[in-house]
């Protein structure tokens, strides 16, 4: 599968990256929801998004926002990774077209675990 890992923590992208790395997947990163659709404009759709709330430029909710106004990326899952204190907009996420959402900080299982039930278990 291919993933973009959309966050502008360098360090929570790496831990994700290292993640999907273990588990077979492909990955694009980006610093925020601006620079990830211009790479979704370069190499199409992405079967994933995994997206952070708080970023600059382009916030994770603007992202979502702007992702499910484009036809060519209904396919694409959006996963909000998100921390405790934001646990209120996840409605908001999840209603703007979210698939899902994790939870910071989350163990390599929860990790995984999220992705079966989004069906992107299997590396491609
Ligand atoms: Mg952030």
């Amino acid at each position: 599968m291919r993933f973009l890992v959309i966050d502008d923590s360098r360090a929570i992208r790496s831990l994700i990256i290292r993640m999907l790395k273990e588990l077979g997947h492909q990955h694009a990163e980006a610093g925020n929801g601006r620079e990830a659709l211009d790479i979704i404009a370069n190499n199409g759709p992405f079967d994933a998004a995994l997206v952070d709330w708080n970023m600059p430029v382009m916030t994770g909710i603007q992202f979502v926002e702007a992702a499910r106004a484009k036809p060519e990326l209904a396919g694409m899952q959006i996963m909000m990774i998100t921390t405790e204190t934001e646990v209120e907009r996840i409605q908001q996420a999840l209603a703007l077209g979210a698939t899902e959402y994790l939870m910071k900080p989350f163990t390599r299982e929860a990790f995984a675990d999220k992705l079966a039930m989004m069906g992107l278990d299997k590396a491609a």
